[in-house]
């Protein structure tokens, strides 16, 4: 396999943490996905994308235990 965007063939397994938007809030996952080690492209399979849609849909309905880590802030610069 090699990688769309940089042409890298060094694409390895990595544990990652997937950012997931819940209203104005974000709520980070982990997930194991193939990361190029070159450009960090991340590539998700069907079965991670399957699981992302769920953590998606039970954020929706509140169906899933999350806990504070940090905020979220905004700057406004000019
Ligand atoms: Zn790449």
């Amino acid at each position: 396999m090699k990688c769309v965007i940089c042409k890298s063939s060094d694409i390895q397994m990595r544990t990652i943490e997937e950012e997931i938007k819940s209203g104005k809030d974000i709520v980070l996952i982990s997930l194991e996905v193939l990361v190029c080690q070159s450009c960090g492209e991340r590539y998700y399979d069907r079965k991670t994308m399957r699981k992302i849609e769920v953590v998606r849909s039970r954020l929706k309905k509140h169906d899933l235990k999350v806990e504070e880590v940090g905020r979220v802030l905004r700057a406004n610069v000019s």
